[in-house]
């Protein structure tokens, strides 16, 4: 799959639940390799910008199936690790504040509250349980993805937080947006949640 096949917001289809997976079939694998070829394509078409993970959703399916780099810092490592039906057991330590971007929220960053650590159930692509701590970045990522297959993306976290958010400029450094310029009244985020309301 391509980077076009990947959906932003104002797609409301971001915002719906994905169903768990309850078997692990050659359909949830070829679904992950559609992930990965999407999220790469996308990753070879920024300068500035990794591919950290994507969710499903993302590539409009709604199927409770993630995946996470195997090494953030290293674009040249273009592995993914799978996660299905990925859940957070335990949020510990503290909340930390950090930068957080994501493919479906074009040109927006964000500072966004995660916890420090916390402890991942999922399957693998095998269908066997996997158990895992992850903390730092890894930690603030799966957080992300989790609430992806939640219909929940990082701004609606930060909704109202006047200095929470930025965006890259062209020497991929990221800079504040005017929260009443950009942000406020910007029906491409906020279409759909307020419809809720
Ligand atoms: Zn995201």
């Amino acid at each position: 799959m391509k980077k076009d096949d990947i959906i932003t917001l104002p797609n409301a289809h971001l915002r719906q639940k994905s169903a768990k997976v309850h078997v692990v079939t050659d359909d949830t694998r070829q679904l992950v390799a559609d992930m990965t070829s999407a999220s790469l394509d996308w990753e070879d078409s920024r300068p500035h910008e990794i591919s950290a993970a994507l969710a499903a959703v993302q590539i409009d399916r709604h199927d409770r199936v993630v995946i996470i780099r195997s090494d953030f810092e290293d674009k040249s490592t273009r592995e993914f690790t799978p996660l299905v039906n990925p859940e957070i057991v335990k949020g510990e330590g503290q909340k930390i504040t950090d930068y957080e971007g994501c493919l479906s929220v074009d040109g927006v960053y964000g500072k966004v509250p995660r916890w420090e650590k916390v402890r991942v159930r999922a399957l693998d692509l095998d269908g066997n349980e996997i158990r895992f701590k992850a903390e730092g970045f890894l930690a603030r990522v799966i957080q992300h993805e989790v609430d992806h297959t939640n219909g929940l993306l990082f701004v609606d976290h930060i909704r109202g937080q006047r200095d929470g958010f930025y965006t890259l400029n062209a020497e991929g450094e990221l800079e504040p947006l005017d929260y009443d310029e950009y942000i406020a009244d910007n029906h491409a985020l906020w279409d759909g949640i307020d419809d809720q309301d």
